[in-house]
């Protein structure tokens, strides 16, 4: 499987022939390494949209599933507005698991906002991996059952603080997860999440830093 930061919350991962895109905010992303031209190259089949906000990829999900590549996959609501604007999806909901083209996939709750429904989180398995996406969310007790509903291999967890969890919940997120790596995202792209040298050194500890642009295989 290969895992590769587009850069703030996107993520690309090949696996088993299928193409999947967690939160492809690329338009106006300063942190993303790929433009909508070489997303579109690459061809999507799956694309996950945490929620609704600007900075995770909701219009980037309705062009490319509008021009054919791949579906989307969200909370009943947002694909509902997805689908209104002429793009392709599958909507469920927090709390469900459910399978598609071999995937298992469920959706977790996300302590944030959205303009569509409810924020959330998406844990998949692939290839006999389990991995966990954790979309915009602050620090939550119900981490505690996800570790006991599922064997998470992989956690690309928010550090920047302001919007989201930071440095200082990191460590409680990581012993409740019970993850064996965990990737940090959602960090230094606006001011208000710029991570300062403490924060990071904190965030070491716990969690590791890929660049935008890197490719790392599990
Ligand atoms: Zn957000």
């Amino acid at each position: 499987m290969k895992i590769t930061y587009i850069g703030h919350a996107a993520f690309a991962i090949e696996s088993e022939g299928k193409r999947l895109l967690f939160d492809p905010w690329i338009k106006g992303n300063p942190m993303a390494a790929w433009t909508m031209e070489q997303v579109k190259a690459w061809k999507p089949t799956h694309i996950f949209v945490t929620h609704g906000h600007r900075d995770h990829g909701f219009s980037e999900a309705v062009e490319l599933t509008k021009e054919g590549l791949g579906k989307a996959v969200g909370v009943f609501e947002l694909i509902n507005a997805l689908t209104e604007k002429g793009g392709k999806g599958i909507g469920a909901n927090i709390g469900g698991r459910f399978f598609l083209d071999g995937m298992e996939i469920y959706l977790t709750e996300a302590q944030h906002t959205s303009p569509y429904g409810v924020p959330c989180g998406f844990i998949l398995k692939l290839e006999g991996k389990t991995l966990y996406h954790a979309g915009d969310t602050g620090l939550f007790s119900g981490m505690e059952i996800l570790a006991k509903l599922f064997d998470i291999d992989m956690a690309f967890l928010p550090v920047g603080g302001h919007f989201t969890m930071g440095s200082k919940e990191l460590p409680l997120a990581a012993e409740m997860l019970k993850a064996k790596r965990i990737i940090a995202m959602h960090y230094d792209t606006f001011p208000a999440i710029k991570l300062s040298p403490e924060d990071r050194n904190l965030i070491e500890r716990r969690a590791e830093f890929i660049k935008p642009g890197e490719t790392i295989e599990v």
